[in-house]
């Protein structure tokens, strides 16, 4: 997101704890706030600083197993971290906010692919800690002038096509990033979680966005409030789903090796399928994807796992 705004020339700062991001990952002329959202004192001095117009909320824990073992990190980080920083906002006479929220909202959904007038009902601490910060920002619309949007994401997966930045979390958790780490050898193996689901091959099944567009599309979003649009909440997917062993192949066959794979237990947590029905950010974006397709997705992780590993073996 600080790439696509860098480069669409808009002036930002960033506040970030640094507990899984870099300070190398942002652009070297952005201003860098090491600290957290639930210091009040520093979200003060930052909106003293600047004349911030508008924020773009990304901070947050965003694995599902994690949150069903540990759930109270997940409504501190993610439920409660949320409310200083929208309570900040209303203080300071903010009037748009974006969101990152998730498909994990619509648990198991029964109609696929999902819309957003679908039953809320998380399968995880981590859902239900994005959609009760989703009430809150809905809330607080109804009571200030406040308007915000709130991006639903699918899973997000590749890196900038550019090679600046890509995901670069240690442990990491998501299947494109782990299968592109078994591709490289920095893993024995990968774990197909589950294969007996209720989907034609048996594995889970996602909507894969690329990171890009994802950006592009708060970038939109933040125009159309601009613009005066109202609040909103919206999927944002490309509405096609794939099933852990077609990214399996697809990693295989991009990256011409032959990894491991192993069938393991289910999660706790997931969902067998989840795809977004994209028509409500369609029509409400002038959203083009440009990377809506899974081997190029994988391309741009691949790319960005073999910079990272040189990264950091420096
Ligand atoms: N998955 C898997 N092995 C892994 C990581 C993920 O089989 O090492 C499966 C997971 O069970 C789910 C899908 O891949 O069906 C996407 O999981 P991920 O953790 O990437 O994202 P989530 O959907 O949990 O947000």
């Amino acid at each position: 997101m600080a790439w696509c705004l860098h480069d669409a020339g808009e002036d930002f700062v960033v506040i970030d704890n640094l507990s899984t991001g870099f300070e190398w990952a942002i652009p070297q002329s952005v201003k860098l706030y090491e600290g957290d959202i639930t210091d009040e004192k520093l979200l003060q001095t930052i909106f003293h600083n600047h004349d911030i117009t508008a924020v773009i909320h990304f901070a947050g824990s965003i694995i599902v197993p994690e949150s069903v073992s540990n759930p109270l990190k997940y409504y501190n980080n993610n439920t409660a971290a949320s409310r200083t920083l929208i309570e900040a906002c209303v203080k300071n006479n903010i009037k748009h906010f974006i969101f990152s929220s998730t498909a994990a909202v619509y648990g198991d959904p029964k109609v696929i692919p999902v819309s957003e007038d679908a039953p809320l009902s998380p399968l995880s601490p981590y859902g239900t800690s994005k959609l009760m910060t989703e009430l809150m920002l809905r809330d607080t619309a109804a009571a200030h002038d406040f308007q915000y949007t709130a991006l639903r994401y699918f899973n997000v997966a590749g890196a900038d096509p550019e090679g600046r930045t890509g995901q670069s979390t240690r442990n990491a958790t998501h299947l494109i990033k782990v299968a592109c780490e078994a591709a490289l050898g920095k893993r024995t193996h990968l774990g197909i979680f589950g294969a007996d689901f209720d989907t034609p091959d048996k594995t889970g099944i996602r909507d894969y966005i690329h990171v890009s567009d994802l950006a592009s599309a708060h970038y939109l979003a933040l125009k159309r409030l601009r613009e005066g649009g109202e609040s909103i909440v919206m999927n944002a997917g490309y509405g096609d789903g794939y099933s852990v062993l077609q990214v399996i192949d697809a990693v295989k066959a991009v990256s011409e090796v032959d990894f491991e794979v192993k069938t393991e237990p289910r999660r706790a947590g997931d969902s067998p399928k989840v795809v977004a029905d994209n028509s409500k950010i369609m029509s409400n974006l002038d959203w083009k994807p440009q990377f809506d397709d899974l081997p190029t997705i994988i391309r741009h992780a691949l790319n960005w796992e073999k910079k990272l590993q040189f990264k950091n073996s420096l």
